[in-house]
C-alpha cells in the first residue's frame, strides 16, 4: 500500500491548483486522473478567466495555451425574428495581464497539470478513484483501480467535478436534485481563422464572447458562441428537468440556436469537428455540500462552486481558487499535524474571504431568475418589441415615446409590475 501526504482526485482546473499548492511546501502528493490525460474528459463553454493565477504561476499567459484573448463581449436577447445585442469591445483585455481566453480543456488543463507535476505532485493518469479509506470516522485514503489499488494519506482532496462520488460517498451532498442541474451541449465548428476574424469582426489574437437569451424554446436555458482560433464554439445550456419534460434533443435546440437570423450568418458553413455534453451544478450556495469534514475537502464542480448566472458563466476560475485555498489549508493543517475538520478549517475561512464564496453569495437569487419562465419567455419578447418600436418610423404619426411604447409592450407580454420591479431587484442586487 502506497503512502503519501495528500491523495488528490481528478486533475481538472482544481484538482491541479490544489495539487501544486502542497507540491511546493514540498510534501508528497497524488493527482489521480481518470483520463489517459489531464482534460481529456473535460468540455466546458470555452472562455477561461486565469487572472486567479497570478500568485501562483506569474506571466502565466506567455505559456498558457490560449486560443483568444476576449476582447468583445456581447449578450444577445433573441425572439425568433428579433435580436437585441449589448457589444461591448476594449483593447485593454487584448494585452497583459489580460481578463478572459478562449482555450480548449484538453490544452488547458494538461498544462496546468504539467505545471502541478513541474512543482512535485506525482501525476497518475488512467487512474479512477473508486472509494474512501476510512478509520473510524476519518477518511484516510482511497482505493483506486490500479493493481497496487489503495492509496493512503492523511487528506483527499475531491476534485471529481460535478458528479462528486467521493463527496457522495463521504455524505458532504444532500440527496441530488435535478432542478440545480442544467446540461450544456455544444459543437465545435471549423471556419478557419480568416472567417472568424472577418466575421466576428476582430483580428490577431482577439476573441469574442456571446451569451444568448431567449433561444431554447419551451426549454429554460441559454445559448453561447465563442470563437477560438479556428473553430467557434456554440452551444446551449439547458434546464435538466425542462428539458426531460418537453423531450427536446439537445442537438435540435442547438440547430435552432444556429439558423437564428442573427446567428446564421456567423456559423454557416462551420464543420462539425466535435459535439460534447455535461452537467452544470447551476444552483451555487443553495446546493453546496459541506466542504470539509475529518480527512477531506471538496473543490470546484464538486462542491457546486460553478457561478452560472446568466451573463456569468464561470467555474474554472471557482475550481482553480477554491484548488489553491484547499491546497494552502491542507499544507497549514499538515504543519500543524491536525486533518481533523477543525484542523481543514482555513479552507472554507479562505473562500469566505475571498470572491468564491462572496460572489456566489451576491449572486445567490440570480439563477433562479434567469431560468425563471418570465426572464425565459416574457421579457425577450418585452425588450426585442420595445427596442423594434423606438428604432420604427411610423410617419406620419409622431414617435410614441418609450414610456408609452415600453407600458404598451410590457402589458402585452403579461408582465405585472410588482413582478417586473421584483426582478430588477433581484437582478441589481446581484449587480450592486
Ligand atoms: C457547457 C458548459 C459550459 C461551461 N462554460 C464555462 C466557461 O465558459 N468558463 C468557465 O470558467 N467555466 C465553464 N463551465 C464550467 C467549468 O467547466 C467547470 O466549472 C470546471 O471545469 C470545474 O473544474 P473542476 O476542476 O472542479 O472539475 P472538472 O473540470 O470537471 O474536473 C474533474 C476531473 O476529475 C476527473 N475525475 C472525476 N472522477 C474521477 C475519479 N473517480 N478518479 C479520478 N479522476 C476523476 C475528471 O476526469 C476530470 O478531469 C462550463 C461547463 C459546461 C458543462
Amino acid at each position: 500500500m502506497n503512502t503519501v501526504d495528500a491523495v488528490v482526485v481528478g486533475a481538472g482546473p482544481g484538482g491541479s491548483c490544489a495539487a501544486a499548492v502542497i507540491a511546493r511546501a514540498g510534501y508528497r502528493v497524488a493527482l489521480l486522473e481518470r483520463g489517459p490525460s489531464p482534460g481529456s474528459k473535460n468540455m466546458y463553454g470555452g472562455v477561461v478567466y486565469p487572472r486567479m493565477l497570478d500568485a501562483l504561476y506569474p506571466r502565466w499567459w506567455e505559456e498558457a495555451p490560449v486560443q483568444r484573448w476576449v476582447t468583445r463581449r456581447s449578450t444577445m436577447v433573441l425572439t425568433d425574428t428579433q435580436a437585441v445585442t449589448l457589444d461591448m469591445r476594449t483593447s485593454n483585455w487584448g494585452r497583459p495581464p489580460y481578463n478572459g481566453a478562449t482555450a480548449y480543456r484538453p490544452d488547458f488543463d494538461a498544462w496546468l497539470a504539467g505545471k502541478a507535476e513541474a512543482d512535485g505532485a506525482e501525476l497518475l493518469c488512467a487512474t479512477t478513484a473508486t472509494g474512501l479509506l476510512r478509520h473510524g470516522s476519518r477518511i484516510v485514503g482511497v482505493t483506486t483501480d490500479r493493481p497496487d489499488g489503495e492509496l493512503l494519506a492523511p487528506v483527499v482532496v475531491a476534485c471529481d467535478g460535478v458528479n462528486s462520488f467521493l463527496a457522495k460517498e463521504a455524505g458532504l451532498h444532500s440527496p441530488v436534485d435535478a432542478s440545480n442541474y442544467t446540461l450544456g451541449v455544444k459543437e465545435t465548428l471549423r471556419l478557419g481563422r480568416d472567417v472568424i476574424d472577418e466575421r466576428f469582426g476582430v483580428r490577431d489574437r482577439e476573441g469574442v464572447d456571446i451569451e444568448i437569451l431567449g433561444v431554447t424554446g419551451g426549454v429554460n436555458g441559454g445559448g453561447f458562441l465563442y470563437t477560438n482560433l479556428d473553430t467557434v464554439s456554440v452551444g446551449v445550456v439547458l434546464k435538466l428537468t425542462h428539458l426531460a419534460a418537453q423531450q427536446q434533443r439537445p442537438e435540435e435546440l442547438i440547430a435552432h440556436l444556429k439558423s437564428h437570423p442573427a446567428i446564421a450568418p456567423l456559423v454557416e458553413g462551420g464543420e462539425l469537428e466535435e459535439y460534447s455534453a455535461h452537467l452544470i451544478p447551476e444552483a451555487g450556495v443553495s446546493m453546496m455540500p459541506q466542504l470539509a469534514t475529518d480527512g477531506m475537502l471538496v473543490v470546484g464542480d464538486a462542491a457546486a462552486m460553478c457561478l452560472a448566472a446568466g451573463i456569468w458563466l464561470e467555474g474554472v476560475n471557482f475550481a482553480m481558487a477554491s484548488g489553491m485555498y484547499a491546497g494552502e489549508a491542507i499544507v497549514e493543517a499538515l504543519t500543524a499535524g491536525d486533518m481533523s475538520a477543525v484542523g481543514l478549517a482555513g479552507y472554507e475561512r479562505r473562500l469566505e474571504r475571498s470572491f468564491v464564496l462572496q460572489d456566489h453569495r451576491k449572486l445567490r437569487n440570480v439563477p433562479g431568475l434567469v431560468l425563471s419562465d418570465r426572464v425565459q419567455h416574457q421579457y425577450p419578447q418585452m425588450i426585442a418589441n420595445t427596442v423594434e418600436r423606438m428604432f420604427r418610423v411610423d410617419n406620419p404619426l409622431p414617435k410614441p415615446g418609450l414610456r408609452r411604447i415600453f407600458t404598451e409592450e410590457r402589458r402585452r407580454a403579461g408582465v405585472k409590475v410588482r413582478d417586473l420591479a421584483r426582478d430588477a431587484w433581484t437582478g441589481l442586487r446581484g449587480l450592486g
